[in-house]
């Protein structure tokens, strides 16, 4: 037995080596590195005392009221609530995008299809609830720089919206939109109006020299924040604060329609892992104010630091004036075909180099305006370690590609042997076979990372969504093998992990 357990841990281990590091700086998104030791200690021993719990019944398991009515009223009081706020931890931004929606919809009672009404640079995860939920996303356009005119917002309000949802601050670009003009419109018009801080819920209120963005600001109605992010728990566990014990309601789900146990759910799930609330309540303990503060200000020197050098690095530029740790990199406008850098390009360079920074596509807005490609990295504490290394890597990568031209999906495309119209011709598989990535073959992956994102800037939405579906459960699809690193990594890892 006890051969055999060590076996499995073994091989768990030996797996766990081919992730990306989940430490040291090298990956800029998905991880939200603290760079304490004794934090990650004090969650697993958290996450171990509560591992039997099913964190469905809190009536039954007390433990689990105690934990979430702590993490509620620490994060009511962080940012902005006043008595009349309540909240829910959740599994994560995405539930809480979701569950915000439910409500809205839950308190609608305009005419027809309701509505939500938000900038374009809103998290995807909206796109996914007006489908799950069965309402309409209105978006309005956002400038080159990711802000709104709130003017745009507010003439879109109507009867039909249902929602307006904010970001603090949006995450493709860091931009803060305008919430105390536009939430006031909202609110003199009984429209509800969410915050989406899931990004920086737990690190904005100690940035300075921002417009007030938090539930203290008349007319918002609601605000998430993911406490995985910068709350820096494992992941699985976001906070959702609601004005009004009343309009929360409509968040639950309660039945007594069936033969089994009546059933109240204030979330998406039934039967829940009580793991992650354990945690962030151990990490909220430990760290405290004070804690989450100090660990700001690291962020906050390391965003100084990287848009100063990235603006220095010739053929790139910083997307607008990003509020908060993180940053969209793109080609320098002004630059010259010589002395460009294409930030695609430069993120495979940096991959290939042991830097994982995050590819975001060009896209079209509604109203046919384009904003351009960009890469997108998320500064965390850690990041303040491997700084001098980051931003050698960041140039001596800029050096690499400068004066290359950028991925053209129709370039792409021919290369591939693939004609005009891929879409119909070959469907979406078969531009992933042709670009090696098979299902049966050699790799479930492709190595670099620009041509994708090219081929889902040219590529009608419906066939590069069917394009990532088809990857994605090609990863997992049985007969196929997944390459033993993570796409342009370092084979044999990166120093520091
Ligand atoms: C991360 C994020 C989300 C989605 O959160 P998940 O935890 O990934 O589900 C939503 N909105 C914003 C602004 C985010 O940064």
């Amino acid at each position: 037995m006890q051969q055999n357990t060590q076996a499995i841990l073994e091989r768990l281990k030996a797996l766990r080596a081919g992730d990306a590091p989940t430490h040291g700086g090298h990956v800029m998104s998905y991880v939200y590195d603290s760079g304490l030791a004794e934090l990650d200690a004090l969650a697993a021993a958290a996450m171990e005392l509560v591992q039997p719990v099913n964190g469905l019944d809190p009536t039954m398991f007390t433990s689990v009221a105690h934990m979430e009515r702590e993490v509620v009223t620490f994060a009511k009081d962080l940012l902005g609530g006043d008595s009349t706020v309540v909240g829910t931890a959740t599994s994560g931004g995405t539930e809480s995008c979701l569950l915000a929606v439910k409500t809205a919809r839950a308190n609608y009672s305009g005419p027809g299809k309701p509505r939500i009404l938000a900038p374009a640079s809103v998290h995807a995860a909206f796109h996914k609830a007006a489908e799950y939920l069965g309402l309409e996303l209105e978006l309005v356009p956002v400038d080159g720089d990711g802000q709104v005119d709130p003017q745009a917002v507010i003439s879109r309000m109507g009867q039909s919206t249902a929602l307006v949802v904010l970001s603090a601050p949006s995450y493709p670009h860091g931009a803060l939109d305008p919430i105390m003009a536009i939430a006031a419109a909202a609110q003199s018009r009984g429209i509800d109006c969410h915050v989406d801080a899931c990004f920086g819920g737990w690190i904005l209120p100690f940035w300075e020299g921002l417009a007030p963005w938090d539930l203290s600001v008349p007319g918002v109605t609601s605000l998430a924040a993911d406490i995985h992010k910068y709350g820096y728990s494992p992941k699985g566990i976001s906070v959702l604060l609601t004005k009004g014990k009343q309009r929360q309601h409509g968040q639950f789900f309660a039945t007594t329609n069936w033969p089994g146990y009546p059933v109240v759910n204030p979330t998406l799930l039934g039967s829940k892992s009580a793991a992650p609330l354990a945690a962030a309540w151990a990490i909220i303990k430990y760290l405290g104010r004070d804690g989450y503060a100090a660990l700001a200000e690291s962020c906050k020197r390391s965003t100084k630091v990287l848009i100063a050098h990235v603006n220095g690095i010739e053929g790139l530029a910083v997307v607008g004036e990003p509020a908060g740790p993180l940053l969209a990199v793109r080609r320098e406008a002004a630059a010259g075909t010589e002395n460009g850098v294409d930030p695609h390009l430069w993120a495979d360079a940096m991959a290939a180099a042991g830097w994982h920074v995050q590819l975001q596509p060009g896209y079209g807005q509604p109203d046919g305006s384009w904003l351009v490609r960009t890469t997108h990295l998320t500064i965390t504490p850690v990041t303040e370690s491997v700084l001098p290394q980051l931003c050698a890597a960041m140039s001596g990568c800029a050096q690499k590609v400068r004066g290359i031209e950028g991925m053209d999906a129709q370039a792409v495309l021919a290369a591939l042997g693939l004609g005009a119209d891929p879409a119909v011709q070959e469907g979406p598989s078969g531009v992933l076979e042709a670009m090696g990535v098979s299902a049966g073959g050699e790799s479930a992956l492709p190595r670099d990372m620009a041509p994708l994102l090219a081929l889902v800037e040219a590529l009608p939405r419906e066939v590069s969504a069917r394009l990532l579906i088809d990857l994605l459960a090609g990863i997992v699809a049985p007969e196929n093998q997944i390459p033993p690193t993570p796409p342009g990594s370092v084979a044999g890892g990166v120093p520091g992990e």
